[in-house]
């Protein structure tokens, strides 16, 4: 059903930026605005193909990016961090995922156990200190994995949050040291809600019970009518992200 990829503390990366500048990625970025979602995908797909992998959290920008690659270069890997904290009902829209538009997962995940980190670090280390637990278990595995690839493909959008209000279609990624595509960064929280309805695609059932954004099950809670829709990631706390978009694109 999914291939899995466990972290093995692997050397850095086999690709440089090499046939691009980020002159000519910027330019490229700024060429593609104005540019349909499945645009901008094209234009990566022929540039970068096969070594680039889209990510996804499972969110409804990732269900909409996976419908679109699967209609345009369906044997596109599709990455997801697996915790071992994510919700039974994301696990569940992972299946449904794979029967419904033949994805092919990647899971991605630290080989560090829940145990493990307890006896390491104490329990439950997404309260004591959940940064480090981000790290541990989300941000090394995924720049271990993206290291394989020259560039990736996100859903984050614009309007999320303050941190993604600059976020180009096209970006050189500092911190991993590649290409990163974000087809759906024009796109309102609207559209991408109007694409899974127009196209009867299958999405989180918690989405329809206050659960706006999912992550970890301990890290996520319902937020009521008009709240900020990230609210519920991390209540209570200062964190409002994992730390895999947090750095700046723009320079290397
Ligand atoms: S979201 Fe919470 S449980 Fe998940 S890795 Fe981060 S701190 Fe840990």
């Amino acid at each position: 059903m999914y291939t899995q990829y466990i972290n093995q503390q692997n050397p850095y990366s086999l690709y440089d930026l090499a046939d691009w500048t980020v002159k000519q990625l910027q330019q490229a970025s700024a060429d593609l605005e104005g540019s349909s979602p499945q645009g901008i995908l094209r234009w990566g797909l022929e540039n970068f193909a096969p070594d680039i992998v889209q990510a996804t959290g499972f969110g409804p920008e990732g269900v909409v990016l996976m419908h679109m690659v699967s209609e345009i270069r369906p044997e596109t890997k599709v990455f997801y961090l697996d915790t071992s904290l994510l919700f039974a009902e994301t696990y569940a829209l992972r299946d449904e995922l794979v029967r419904r538009l033949g994805v092919r997962f990647e899971r991605v995940t630290t080989n560090l156990s829940l145990q493990q980190q307890a006896d390491q670090y104490g329990e439950a280390l997404w309260k004591s200190d959940p940064d480090s637990c981000c790290y541990i278990r989300k941000v090394t595995p995924q720049r271990e994995y993206l290291s394989h690839y020259r560039a990736w493909i996100t859903g984050i959008r614009r309007d999320q949050t303050i941190f993604r209000a600059n976020a180009g279609l096209v970006e050189w990624d500092t911190t991993n040291k590649m290409v990163k595509l974000n087809p759906l960064a024009a796109w309102t929280n609207q559209q991408v809600w109007d694409y899974i309805r127009e196209y009867d695609l299958p999405y989180n059932p918690l989405h329809d019970n206050g659960f706006p954004s999912i992550g970890c099950w301990p890290c996520t809670k319902a937020v009521k009518p008009g709240d900020d829709p990230r609210s519920g990631r991390w209540s209570g706390q200062e964190k409002t992200e994992c730390g895999i978009h947090l750095k700046p694109d723009y320079e290397i």
